[in-house]
């Protein structure tokens, strides 16, 4: 196993891949590096002025949102389009995409649209398309964010992730290409010990300067680690990078512990693109200079500090714009500025997915925090899996820890009952390990109830037009609009 000079690659394998493919992510990294030190007006200011032009854009070229578009002032009316502004549109739904994929595009796009498709670990694909200067945004964002860390393009990087079992000739000349980046792919797949005892062979051999994977498999492999009492030259490493689930506590300690250096999470989906990473000083910013992210409490806005739904702009994509595109996903924007001096809007780490939530049977949903809560409060669990059956009972699966109180499986059940009342049943066992899913993810909360039909039967409807302002800063959006 050999690894390609750190230089070489940095400076010209890495360079020349993206001229090649017509991506100008090394002017985009430079950009964002001097962005990212400027103060929070200024990063606003900055938004906005892209936020204009995107929906100027979109709002003349793209169909589906000419079609959408309905005007909130005269000026609009009387076609100024620098009065657009963002609560004109409404939020995008994964459904929408669905059903209006080739409205989404833009005609006369410059250069070939990439489709892309998320697997689907709901068992429903979303097909999207991506453009080059969106592939660029995406892509410097990553190699900033791992430069917070000491960690460079061209650097070494071990990934534990999915990895497809038959490798087909495009994954092999995958692989040969990301071996020129330094690039290096275990499978989350498979954990079995003889497995992991050859994941600490090539971890000797390679030296890499970061891991990157879900916290629960690198936690896994670490806990592996010191189980077995294998050493690794952990010298070389300069920090972890989780990414694809929520990091509890637990995880985040065994990782420190085994690895000696700072875990930093990762916010992101393949079609909302990279919109936060933790920095050094431990707080998770909105890569403010790419997305633009609001906290939707239903259709309103939340406040500051509040949870809500994230809603994400892209501000690069034009080929596909995604714009108010609802994720899914648990956050809220904090009030404050990080003490690493980066202007970047701070969001609190994501919380659950939506889908993952559990609903009753009076129609209520509520998000997978909510019980995620209980169990982190409970003194003595280790790891945990909430599912919610189809007949909306609760099956809960705890392990716990040496030395756990002997009543923690009533702790846990009490717990549940004060979040859920009395209209559920709700059962809790201890298990040794707990099962991932088939993507090598592993779900806090997994729900088998038909949320289509729960959701109708609460009268709850999806209304995309709101008037929505940027998070909190309408006035200022007004101002320059
Ligand atoms: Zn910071």
């Amino acid at each position: 196993m050999t690894s390609v000079p750190y230089l070489l690659s940095r400076h010209i394998l890495c360079p020349l891949h993206e001229r090649v493919l017509g991506r100008r992510t090394f002017a985009r990294l430079r950009q964002i590096e001097r962005e990212q030190w400027r103060s929070p007006v200024e990063v606003r200011l900055l938004q906005m002025r892209r936020l204009r032009s995107l929906l100027r854009h979109a709002v003349r070229n793209v169909p589906f949102y000419t079609a959408r578009h309905k005007p909130t002032s005269r000026a609009e009316r009387d076609g100024e389009p620098d009065r657009l502004h963002l609560r004109a549109l409404p939020t995008l739904s994964k459904q929408d995409i669905r059903a209006h994929t080739d409205e989404l595009i833009w005609p006369e796009s410059p250069g070939r649209l990439r489709p892309y498709s998320t697997g689907g670990s709901s068992g429903d694909p979303l097909r999207f398309f991506i453009d080059r200067p969106r592939q660029a945004s995406d892509a410097a964002a990553r190699i900033l964010t791992h430069r917070w860390f000491g960690v460079d393009a061209g650097h070494r990087e071990l990934f534990l992730w999915g990895c497809p079992i038959e490798l087909t000739r495009t994954d092999r000349l995958r692989a040969w290409r990301d071996g020129l980046f330094n690039h290096r792919l275990l499978s989350a797949f498979d954990l079995s010990r003889e497995r992991m005892r050859e994941y600490t062979d090539v971890f000797r051999r390679f030296r890499p300067r970061c891991l990157f994977g879900y916290p629960s498999t690198l936690s896994r492999w670490a806990e592996h680690l010191m189980t077995y009492e294998e050493t690794l030259p952990i010298g070389c490493l300069r920090a972890v990078f989780v990414t694809g689930e929520v990091c509890d506590p637990v995880q985040r300690r065994t990782l420190e512990r085994c690895f000696q250096v700072p875990v930093a999470d990762g916010y992101g989906s393949r079609e909302a693109g990279f919109i936060a990473h933790q920095c050094p000083a431990g707080s998770m910013h909105v890569i403010a200079s790419e997305v633009l992210a609001e906290v939707l409490d239903g259709d309103r806005p939340a406040r500051e500090g509040e949870f809500g739904e994230i809603v994400v702009t892209h501000l690069h994509a034009f080929g596909m714009p995604f714009i108010r595109y609802r994720t899914g996903d648990f956050g809220r924007l904090l009030p404050g500025r990080c003490p690493c001096g980066r202007g970047w809007p701070r969001m609190d780490a994501v919380q659950g997915r939506r889908t993952d939530g559990i609903h009753l049977p009076d129609g209520r949903f509520m998000h997978g925090l909510a019980v995620i809560y209980v169990l982190r409060e409970t003194p003595g669990i280790e790891h945990f899996q909430v599912r919610q059956t189809s007949d909306f009972a609760l099956e809960v699966q705890v392990v716990a820890c040496e030395g756990a109180p002997s009543d923690v499986l009533r702790r846990v059940e009490s717990g549940l009952r004060r979040v859920v009342g009395d209209q559920i049943p709700v059962r809790v066992r201890r298990t040794a390990t707990i099962e991932r899913a088939a993507s090598g993810k592993h779900r806090p909360v997994i729900s088998d109830v038909d949320a289509s039909a729960a959701s109708s039967s609460s009268g709850a409807s999806r209304t995309p037009r709101s008037a929505v302002a940027v998070g909190s800063d309408a006035a200022l959006e007004e101002a320059i609009a």
